[in-house]
């Protein structure tokens, strides 16, 4: 098996003339945590969507390979039965179908029906306000427990790799802790996770390793641990 589960190399993206991601590195290891933090703009979510081929049309040089091969970027709908699921920005739940409809949802390339089943009650325990809920409307929740039926919906299918965009974004501060206790214990269980985020304290105290993006290139990389008591991303990510 490939050690690298995310390799991208020389990743460059434009949109029309402005110059999103600038000839990027960037590896995710089995079994790692790995944040990739900065500004509004530095490119993050490019970055994310060029490995799942969700870009809009625009000029896209480089390498990305999964598990030691090559992503098609036009076969974005494959990306769940390669096991390599994504949480966007904004969440993506299917707002006119329930949240039990969601669950399965994510679960579609199974057909394990007890393990399915399993792992519904499983994220309903994790998340009590989805079970209170499961026969309402996902459109109906609030931004932060759509954000917790993402996350679920995302781990029905036992990714490989798990992508997640600004997973705290817009969410209260109990919902931030919630979600990043999950994305732990995901971690923990063994999920690779690629995590884009502007909470830099937040991804940096869960991670194993970092990079931090500036205006379109990685401006440092290294132990996430260590990136916490740098003073460079002290003064410019951790309001030290
Ligand atoms: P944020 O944290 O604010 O989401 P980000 O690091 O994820 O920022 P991107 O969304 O990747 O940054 O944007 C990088 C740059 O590319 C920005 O200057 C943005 O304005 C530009 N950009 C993003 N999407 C498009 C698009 N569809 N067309 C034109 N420019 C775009």
């Amino acid at each position: 098996m490939a050690d690298n589960v995310l390799k991208i190399a020389g990743l460059k993206v434009a949109y029309g003339g402005i110059k999103a991601v600038k000839g990027i590195d960037l590896e995710v290891n089995r079994g790692e945590l790995v944040t990739l933090i900065g500004a509004n703009g530095a490119g993050k979510t490019t970055t994310l969507k060029a490995i799942t081929g969700t870009l809009p049309p625009c000029k896209v040089e480089g390498t990305i390979a999964y598990l030691g091969q090559p992503l098609n970027a036009n076969k974005s709908f494959k990306l769940v039965e390669q096991k390599l699921a994504m949480v966007p920005e904004g969440r993506g739940v299917f707002t006119r179908m329930t949240i039990h409809e969601n669950l399965l949802m994510g679960a579609y390339t199974r057909t394990d029906k007890a393990g399915i089943d399993a792992d519904v009650d499983k994220w309903y325990a994790v998340f009590p306000r989805l079970k209170e809920r499961s026969g309402q409307l996902a459109g109906t929740l609030s931004g932060g427990e759509q954000q917790m039926l993402a996350m679920a919906r995302a781990l029905m299918c036992h990714p490989t790799l798990l992508l997640l965009d600004e997973p705290s974004m817009g969410l209260a501060p109990i919902m931030v802790e919630k979600i990043f206790e999950v994305i732990r214990d995901v971690s923990q269980q063994g999920i690779t996770v690629l995590l884009v985020e502007q909470n830099a304290k937040l991804a940096l105290q869960a991670a194993h390793r970092a990079y931090v993006m500036e205006s379109g290139l990685i401006t440092m990389t290294g132990d996430a641990q260590d990136m916490l008591h740098d003073p460079r991303v002290q003064a410019a990510y951790l309001g030290e």
